[in-house]
């Protein structure tokens, strides 16, 4: 399908991300970030447009939803919600399936490029024919994307599309395009909407740069 329009959230040198003080933050991590770059509500508003997208490009054919764990699994919880609500429950047809596959390739806060793919209780063979939809929390370098598609066309599906919250500008990116994209960031490691550091952060609603200094004390 090619990328589509996004919200790009400019340079914090050009546009400063929100302020702690002007959200309401878990108290356990006040202390642990820097701002907010993306809120809570606006993660909701554009997944909602996000699912409608899907809905109007699979013009009622059944997709079968890859959740790439743990990262994902907010998102595609919320992307599945609007998805629901753009079927009827008149559609003939099933709108959707989906699996939980587990890729790591990260080791604190840098992608080692040594990417892993876990089927967790999935049989790769069952994806043959079928529209596969991969639902990312964030691609940066975009080698995980780079590594996995190939490992799922070997199983033959119809077709294979990448749906992704976020997507980092970074140099040396693979250039990877993604068919269906909330925002796009600037470089920073960011945390919440089960986004991490060293499993911390999960928990928090807002998508939050965090404060380099804090890290020790999440360091194991
Ligand atoms: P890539 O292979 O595209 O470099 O990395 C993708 C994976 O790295 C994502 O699925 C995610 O798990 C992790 N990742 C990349 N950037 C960030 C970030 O800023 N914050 C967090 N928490 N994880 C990240």
């Amino acid at each position: 399908t090619g990328p589509r329009k996004c919200i790009v959230i400019p340079d914090v040198a050009e546009q400063p991300a929100y302020p702690l003080d002007v959200f309401s933050i878990p108290v356990h991590y006040e202390g642990d970030l820097e701002s907010v770059l993306i809120p809570s509500g606006l993660i909701q508003a554009r997944s909602e447009k996000l699912a409608e997208d899907i809905f109007s490009d699979y013009d009622g054919a059944m997709i079968h939803i890859l959740c790439c764990l743990k990262g994902g699994a907010q998102f595609f919880s919320d992307l599945i919600m609007y998805l629901k609500r753009c079927y009827s429950r008149r559609t003939p047809t099933v709108p959707f399936t989906f699996d939980f596959i587990r890729v790591s390739s990260y080791k604190g806060m840098t992608s080692s490029g040594d990417v892993q793919v876990h089927a967790t209780g999935m049989d790769f063979e069952q994806l043959k024919g079928k529209h596969v939809l991969l639902v990312e929390d964030i691609v940066d370098t975009g080698r995980t994307m780079a590594a996995l598609i190939p490992e799922l066309h070997k199983h033959q599906p119809a077709t294979v599309r990448v749906c992704s919250l976020l997507q980092k500008r970074v140099p040396n990116s693979a250039n990877f395009v993604v068919d269906y994209l909330g925002f796009q960031v600037p470089n920073h490691f960011v945390v919440g909407y089960c986004l991490d550091y060293e499993e911390y952060f999960r928990d928090m609603d807002h998508i939050c740069i965090i404060n380099k200094a804090c890290l020790p004390k999440y360091d194991a």
